[in-house]
Parts: structure tokens; C-alpha cells; sequence
């Protein structure tokens, strides 16, 4: 691979390689842009292939979160960290101790968290080693489990779909059909039933579709019958590209906004859905709340700030539908457009010196 070159591509700031022989650590760590402050995102582990699948996967990966911090209005930048190891047979102490060390030689410019294949138990021997490391234990200054509220941003933002395309931001009475009711669509079930939603759920692990009807009265249909069913709002919280050629043409919806990752197959899919009339709730703003939750740590965790500025995914959905409008454009473009445009913002800026010494200003940087 032409390692410089694909750095170039989309203007990398850094791509390190972590290497220990006695711990068998082999990672990478990709920092796409610190802009608006430190690179933030997960550390994954998983059992690549190759040395080449490893980097695409963290530069990928990397570029994702620059534009889900800028957009969520969080002062950090976007890196990413993948450990090439099984997570179930490859993981030690020593493992995550000694890639917590090559965290610490980055002086703060990458902050790690927990990802597909890592946990916190994983983060508390990163711990160990360096502080610049969030998703920690909750006796430790952790912010706990991330679905509650991440299911409370994609409630927010559903609000603000609702209003635009039904003229009231209101959720009684609207039918939503939820694909996946694991961690996060099972609060966003408890969510929506507070609200007065009529819920249809559909799910592969039995006994937790039985919950959500249980508990909330939803209704259960097959996995295969969820993307065709008639609703309101379609809620993808299980996996990604699940919208794609084959499926838009058979949606009955009229918007799609739920907390899966990369719910469009291929960017062109935003295009589609627009055509067909339906909104979309860009998958990385709508389900950042999860990552507001866990960079709350870096100030002290503070459950109430934090579920403060989940609230808020509601006004970004709303500003990106107004982008959407404005540009003439998708609402997965107009997301893109709301994160750049916002680092165009700051980067911007009269470069006056402010007096702090050197490394000062950056803990000074509250989200607002
Ligand atoms: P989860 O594994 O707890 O839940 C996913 C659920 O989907 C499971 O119950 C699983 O049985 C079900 N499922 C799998 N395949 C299915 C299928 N074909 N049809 C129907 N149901 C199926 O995961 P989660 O933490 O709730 O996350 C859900 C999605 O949201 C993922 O895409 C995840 O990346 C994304 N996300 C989660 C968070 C978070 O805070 N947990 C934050 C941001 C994004």
C-alpha cells in the first residue's frame, strides 16, 4: 500500500504503528484532523486479515469520527484505533497496558475509547497507563453504558423529523417500526412508549423482542418483514447497509432515523431516499449520543451536562435539514456539510496569541 499517498487522500494528520514483542501488540492508531481538538474515537480489535485491511479500516474509520465530532458540536477531532489480535484469545494485562504506554507518547493528541471487540475492562488497564482515556469503569469517573443515551438522541432527533415532515414535533400516535431491540433499541422503545408511539419491532434474539412486547406493548413481526412494513418512522438499530438498491423501493416510511452505523450501503443511497420523499436522519449526528456521553468524561463526568447536550441532537438534525434545503441536497450530504463547514469556521479564526502557555488553551475548550 502507498501508505503516504492514502494519507494525502483525505489530509491525515498522523498514522502511528504500536509495537511490543513480549505483549504481541501490533496497533495502529490513525489521526484524521484536530482542528477543533483532540482526535477522540475507539480502540477496535479484531483479527484482520492483513496489515493493508488494518490501515484502510482505521483511516476509514478515523476520517468518520472527525465529522461526527465536528457535527455533534464537540471540541475534539476524529482518530481512530484498531489492535490486530482475536479478542477473544489474543487480549492480556500486558496487551492493554502496553498499548496504553504508545497512547501516552501521543501527549493527548488521540484519546482512546472502547469499540467492536474492546471494553472497559480493557480501558481501565489502558488506565493504568495514560489518562487520555474515556469509556473507563464507573467507580473510575466513567459515564457507564452509552444506549441510554444514545437512544435519547435518536428520540431527539426524531422529533425533529417528525416536525418537518408532519408539521408537529410531537410522537403520539406516530408508528415506528424498530429493527433491533439489543442495548439501544430497547431504550428507544422505553423512549417512544413514554411518548405515546405505537411501536413494531422486529428482532433475531427472541427473548428480546418478548421484552419490548412485555413491556411496552410493541408489536412483533418477522426480521424480513420490518424494511416493507406501513409506518412512520423506520428505526434501524441493529446493522449497518440495510438501505441499499433492493431495499429503498420497498419502504413504507416516511422517514428513516434510528442509531445503526452506516444504515446507507453507499452514500448514493441518501440521493434515493430523498427522491422517494423520505427523510433521513444522518446515522452519525442522530446516534452521537453515545460519544457526547463518553467525551463528557474528559470534564469530570456529569450525567446531567451530559444528557443536556444529547438533548441538543434535536437542533443539529434540524440545521441539517435546513442545509439540506439550502444546498439542495441529501440530508447525508448536508451533514457532511454542517461538520466542515463548522472546522471551515474555526480553523478560520484570527490566529491571535492569548497568552496561555503552549498546551494550556486546549483544557480550557468546554463544549458549549
Ligand atoms: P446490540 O447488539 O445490543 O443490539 C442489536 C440488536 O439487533 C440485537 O438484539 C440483535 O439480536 C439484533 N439483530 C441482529 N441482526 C438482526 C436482524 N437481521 N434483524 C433484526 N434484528 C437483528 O447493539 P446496540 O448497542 O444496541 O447497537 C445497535 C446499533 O447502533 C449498532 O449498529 C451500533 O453500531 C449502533 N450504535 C450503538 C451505540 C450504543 O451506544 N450502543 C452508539 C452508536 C451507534
Amino acid at each position: 500500500m502507498r501508505v503516504f499517498e492514502k494519507l494525502a487522500e483525505y489530509r491525515y494528520e498522523q498514522l502511528v504503528f504500536c509495537h511490543d514483542k513480549a505483549t504481541g501488540l501490533r496497533a495502529i492508531v490513525a489521526i484524521h484532523d484536530t482542528t477543533l481538538g483532540p482526535a477522540l474515537g475507539g480502540c477496535r480489535m479484531y483479527p484482520y486479515a492483513s496489515e493493508d485491511d488494518a490501515i484502510v479500516d482505521v483511516l476509514r474509520l478515523a476520517r468518520g469520527m472527525t465529522y461526527k465530532a465536528a457535527a455533534s458540536g464537540l471540541n475534539l477531532g476524529g482518530g481512530k484505533s484498531v489492535i490486530i489480535g482475536d479478542p477473544h484469545t489474543d487480549k492480556s494485562e500486558a496487551l492493554f497496558r502496553s498499548f496504553g504506554r504508545y497512547i501516552e507518547t501521543l501527549g493527548g493528541r488521540y484519546i482512546v475509547a472502547e469499540d467492536v471487540g474492546t471494553s472497559t475492562e480493557d480501558a481501565n488497564y489502558i488506565r493504568v497507563e495514560t489518562s487520555h482515556v474515556v469509556g473507563v469503569d464507573v467507580t473510575r469517573g466513567g459515564s457507564g453504558d452509552p444506549s441510554p443515551l444514545t437512544a435519547l438522541g435518536v428520540l431527539q432527533g426524531m422529533r425533529a423529523c417528525v416536525e418537518e415532515v408532519f408539521g408537529t414535533g410531537s410522537l403520539e400516535g406516530r408508528v415506528v417500526a424498530v429493527q433491533g431491540v439489543g442495548h439501544v433499541g430497547y431504550h428507544l422503545c422505553r423512549l417512544l412508549h413514554g411518548e405515546g408511539a405505537n411501536l413494531i419491532v422486529t428482532d433475531v434474539h427472541e427473548a428480546a423482542l418478548g421484552r419490548v412486547v412485555k413491556e411496552f406493548g410493541a408489536k412483533a413481526v418477522e426480521p424480513e418483514e420490518i424494511l416493507t412494513i406501513p409506518c412512520d418512522i423506520l428505526a434501524p438499530c441493529a446493522l449497518g447497509a440495510v438501505l441499499d438498491d433492493a431495499t429503498i423501493p420497498g419502504l413504507r416510511c416516511r422517514i428513516v432515523a434510528g442509531s445503526a452505523n452506516n444504515v446507507l450501503a453507499e452514500s448514493g443511497h441518501g440521493e434515493s431516499l430523498s427522491a422517494r420523499g423520505i427523510l433521513y436522519a444522518p446515522d452519525y449526528v442522530i446516534n452521537a449520543g453515545g460519544l457526547i456521553n463518553v467525551a463528557d468524561e474528559l470534564e469530570g463526568y456529569n450525567e446531567r451536562r451530559a444528557n443536556k447536550r444529547v438533548m441538543r441532537i434535536e437542533d443539529r438534525i434540524r440545521r441539517i435539514i435546513a442545509i439540506s434545503k439550502r444546498d439542495g441536497v441529501p440530508t447525508n450530504v448536508a451533514a457532511d456539510t454542517l461538520a466542515l463547514e463548522r472546522i471551515a469556521a474555526i480553523s478560520s479564526m484570527e490566529r491571535l496569541h492569548t497568552g496561555h502557555p503552549y498546551g494550556q488553551l486546549s483544557r480550557r475548550r468546554e463544549t458549549i
